[in-house]
């Protein structure tokens, strides 16, 4: 098989070999259930405790205000949905039009239960508008979610001051932070943030569990019903390997936060300064400066952004595009449409994600071959104007 050069860590990431180390003895011989009388079952809930505070050491909380789910997307459902259900008086949601599905297909679904759902608009940089948003919100409006990091962009909005601004009028917010926790520095402690999503796989733990961070106080509905697991605030027994990994990756995201931020970004970069300067026609999606460190979304114009993957591919290079083929049309990404990036440019966008993985001879792989990927698709392209 030929070397994985592995540029998608916003799809998902590999498992850190700490964190499988960590949780395999839970596979194989701590199989308990925590919620057992016995010692066996009994004593792994000290473990599970343990996951909880390393999860609140990388988000500065406490351990009770860790709720721990299934994946990112049923961390987005509870708040969403667990809020509905505390203030049923209230008939509107406040989101954004660039949401990963997870928040927008939700906000869209609870629209059919009598929910009116506004989404705030971004600009050419994929900056939020504030004063859309504040214009939006009112009495009637029972949450507001705004993601912490666009997955496609890596454009990072200010929810920190958004936050401030949704509970100066006593409402709730709710951020999605999948893509910003373990890249850039987080602290809830005097956060005026009450509920935050994040999501394992993401951040080098397996895939199947997540996080909801509530903080102590907040008013919120269980949205899965059972046992009484996580204080009876969602039922079915624990994830127990999935925790203890999701807990080691904690520690080694704070770990590595400084890489991330320094090494990585480099990296990053040297990949966009290079695409640009060798390949003509092409543009950076996202603003230059309130970005992820990992995330580099370029636009390529007149060609298909498929067709370069596909081509990628066969040097082992990951990495996804801004469209989803859907009912064989190939629809653009909804966040570089929301963006107003031209039709021609957001078909031909590319996502590279980076992780502390990568190395440079990685990003000096993807600099020789994309000239050359960009010039024969080019030749093709019935777009490209001739003489
Ligand atoms: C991946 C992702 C999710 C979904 O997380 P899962 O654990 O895959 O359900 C939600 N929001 C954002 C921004 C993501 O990138």
């Amino acid at each position: 098989m030929t070397k994985v050069i592995y540029m998608d860590n916003n799809a998902t990431t590999r498992v850190a070999d700490e964190v499988v180390d960590e949780m395999l003895p839970y596979l194989r011989e701590q199989y308990g259930n925590p919620s057992s009388m016995h010692t066996f079952g009994g004593q792994i809930g000290r473990k599970v405790a343990r996951a909880r505070e390393q999860v609140a050491a990388l988000l500065g909380c406490e351990p009770d205000e860790i709720l721990f789910t299934s994946c990112g997307t049923e961390s987005d459902n509870t708040a969403i949905k667990g809020t509905l259900a505390m203030y049923p008086s209230r008939r509107k949601l406040v989101t954004t039009r660039v949401e990963h599905p997870a928040v927008l297909t939700t906000c869209r679904n609870v629209e059919r239960h009598g929910y009116s759902v506004s989404e705030i608009s971004v600009n050419r940089q994929g900056n939020l508008d504030i004063d859309e948003l504040g214009f939006r919100i009112d009495d009637n409006t029972a949450i507001v979610s705004v993601m912490y990091a666009n997955n496609e962009t890596g454009v990072i909005f200010p929810v920190e001051k958004i936050a401030e601004c949704v509970a100066a009028r006593g409402l709730v917010f709710h951020t999605d932070a999948v893509q910003a926790v373990g890249k850039i520095p987080l602290n809830l402690k005097n956060s005026a943030i009450p509920l935050l999503s994040l999501s394992g796989h993401k951040l080098h733990a397996p895939k199947g569990v997540g996080v909801l961070y509530v903080r102590r106080g907040t008013r919120l509905g269980a949205f899965i019903h059972g046992g009484h697991q996580e204080s009876g605030r969602r039922g079915g027994t624990e994830n127990v390997p999935g925790i203890i990994a999701l807990g080691k990756a904690c520690e080694l995201a704070l770990k590595h936060l400084e890489e991330e931020n320094t090494r990585v970004k480099l990296l990053r970069d040297k990949l966009e300064k290079g695409l640009l300067k060798s390949c003509p026609d092409c543009f950076i999606n996202g603003d230059s400066e309130n970005r992820l460190p990992n995330t580099a979304n370029i636009s390529f114009e007149y060609i298909e952004g498929e067709a370069i993957l596909m081509m990628l591919d066969q040097f082992g290079i990951c990495a996804s595009s801004g469209s989803a083929c859907t009912s064989g049309s190939l629809e653009p990404s909804h966040v570089l449409r929301a963006m107003g990036v031209p039709f021609t440019a957001a078909h031909g966008s590319i996502r590279f994600s980076l992780s502390r993985y990568n190395t440079d001879d990685d990003v000096d792989w993807v600099l020789e071959k994309m000239p050359g990927i960009i010039r024969r698709l080019r030749e093709l392209s019935p777009f490209v104007k001739t003489g």
